[in-house]
This record gives C-alpha cells, sequence and structure tokens, in this order.
C-alpha cells in the first residue's frame, strides 16, 4: 500500500513515525475524510478548506500548500488504483517533550492513505436503527480532531444494542450522529442543528442543504427536541461514507419506528446526480 508521509508517497514500510508525536499523547491533531468515486476525488476544495480552518482553530500552521496536499490525495488514489472508496489525511501537531503546553516551531506531521470502500446500498434503501443517548462530548465539535472518544464511546454503545449509528442529545436537543449529521422532516420542512459548536459541519449536511434549497425543500437549520425526533415523518443521516441514509428505527433514550419517506428519497436522488454532476461516476 502506498501511503503519505509529510509531503511525499511511499510505502507503508518507509513510514517512521515520531514516538513523541502530540497525537499520540494528546489526540493533539485534525483529519478529514474524503470520498473517491470511480477514482476521482469528490467535493476536495470544501473538504479542504474544512482542513484549513480545523488547523487555525487548533493553532496550528500548515505543513505546506492546501494545493500540494491535493495533488498528493489524487497520487495516493492513483498509485493505489483506489476505484470506489475514501482517503484518510491527519495532521498532528508534531513531535516533542511530553508537556500540555505546545510549543510554536513544532513541524506538524502529515499522514494519509487509501481505503477501499463501496457504497452501502442496501443500508440506504432499507435504513438503519440509531441508538438515542447523551452527547458526553467537549464544546468545540466543530473541530475535526482526531480527539473522538466520545463518539467512540456512543457508537460503542449504539454496536452493542444493534443500532448502527448513535444520535446524540444535549439536555434533550439533539445535535448530531457519532460520525454523521442528523435531519428530520416535519411537514414538508427539513431541519437540522445549525453548524455551531456543538456539531460537524458535514460536508454531505452542506451538499443536502444545498440541494434541498434547489429542490423547493424548506430547509431550517434549527436545533429540535428529542420529542420532535420522534415524531417526525422522516428522518435521515448524512456523512462521506454512507452518503444519505434513512433512520427507520430509534432506540435508546427514545423507541420509535419511522418509515422512509419521499423527501429523503428525493435527497438521495439529487445527492447521487451531484456525485454524477462532480466525477462522472
Ligand atoms: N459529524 C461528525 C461527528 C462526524 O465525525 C462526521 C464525519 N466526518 C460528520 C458529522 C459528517 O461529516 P461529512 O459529511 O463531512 O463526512
Amino acid at each position: 500500500r502506498y501511503v503519505l508521509f509529510h509531503e511525499s508517497i511511499m510505502t507503508e514500510q518507509d513510514v517512521q513515525l515520531p514516538l513523541y508525536d502530540r497525537g499520540y499523547f494528546f489526540g493533539d491533531g485534525i483529519y478529514e475524510v474524503v470520498r473517491v468515486y470511480q477514482g476521482k476525488i469528490f467535493a476536495l476544495t470544501p473538504h479542504l478548506n474544512r482542513l484549513k480552518r480545523s488547523m487555525q482553530e487548533m493553532d496550528m500552521p500548515m505543513p505546506y500548500e492546501a494545493e500540494t496536499l491535493a495533488k498528493r490525495m489524487q497520487e495516493i488514489v492513483d498509485a493505489n488504483d483506489l476505484t470506489n472508496g475514501y482517503i484518510y489525511v491527519q495532521i498532528t501537531r508534531g513531535a516533542e517533550e511530553r508537556s500540555h503546553v505546545y510549543s510554536q516551531e513544532l513541524t506538524p506531521v502529515v499522514t494519509g492513505f487509501a481505503q477501499e470502500a463501496e457504497v452501502p446500498v442496501v443500508l440506504q434503501q432499507e435504513g438503519i436503527t440509531a441508538w438515542v443517548a447523551d452527547d458526553i462530548r467537549w464544546l468545540r465539535c466543530d473541530i475535526k480532531t482526531i480527539n473522538l472518544l466520545g463518539n467512540i464511546f456512543k457508537k460503542k454503545e449504539a454496536q452493542d444494542a444493534g443500532a448502527q449509528e448513535a444520535i446524540m442529545h444535549r439536555d434533550g436537543t439533539v445535535t448530531e450522529g457519532a460520525s454523521s449529521n442528523v435531519f428530520i422532516v416535519q411537514n414538508g420542512t427539513l431541519f437540522t442543528h445549525p453548524a455551531n459548536h456543538f456539531i460537524l459541519n458535514g460536508i454531505t449536511r452542506q451538499y443536502v442543504i444545498n440541494e434541498a434549497e434547489k429542490a423547493g425543500i424548506p430547509v431550517r437549520e434549527e436545533a429540535f427536541s428529542l420529542e420532535e425526533l420522534a415524531a417526525s415523518d422522516e428522518i435521515f443521516m448524512t456523512n462521506t461514507s454512507f452518503e444519505v441514509t434513512p433512520v427507520t428505527t430509534l432506540r435508546g433514550d427514545l423507541t420509535a419506528n419511522v418509515p422512509a419517506g419521499e423527501i429523503t428519497r428525493t435527497l438521495q436522488r439529487a445527492f447521487d446526480a451531484a456525485v454524477e454532476h462532480e466525477t462522472g461516476a
């Protein structure tokens, strides 16, 4: 497998990661996951913009130009003959003697790899079960940090309960999934949590909002409650890996069954069309 290390593409065996990396000590780093359809990278610019924003919020310097990173990402795809899957890119603050306070002179450590992964079409058709649980994360969920323990705990609870994803709430206000955003439909209007420090502003979320507006579906970026979630006409979740996926069963802090609906289907088709338009896939 060919991977990215700093500014170069090399084989896995040639990577020499520093033992004192702050990524290992503190989870002090950020990442992006970008989808590849038929060998073409989808939504690269918004992903790179979000990466730059995460770096700024972390007070980390970009190790090199975003354009160079974009080139290296396509090189990972090409070197590994990736057709359908994703690219994972991570930038940690760098290596130094362990101390909470970081030095400004550190050299960030860039790593990246490609992974084959098909779109889960069966889940997209049939819907998933979501585990509804409290959001125990910190208050800067807008940063795409590799520090993901809150998300990991909830994903594990979901898996143990036979659910495919978690839907998290803070004191009854729904925020997002463990690795996705949540939308509901109520009387033909789409609702999703506003993009503030309580959620990660998903790239798929932004595409869906844009496609909904183009299709004349009213969108309100407003938080909704657990009661509204349970009473909604449709529920779906969005992320880079499963795109637009309906939630048909809720368990955990709530129990409900919500069949996949027309607006979800319309947005699935619109998202597929956007992918085809950008990548030809
Ligand atoms: N929220 C969280 C917490 C996530 O981890 C992800 C996946 N990166 C998302 C939302 C969805 O983001 P995207 O659509 O950019 O994959």
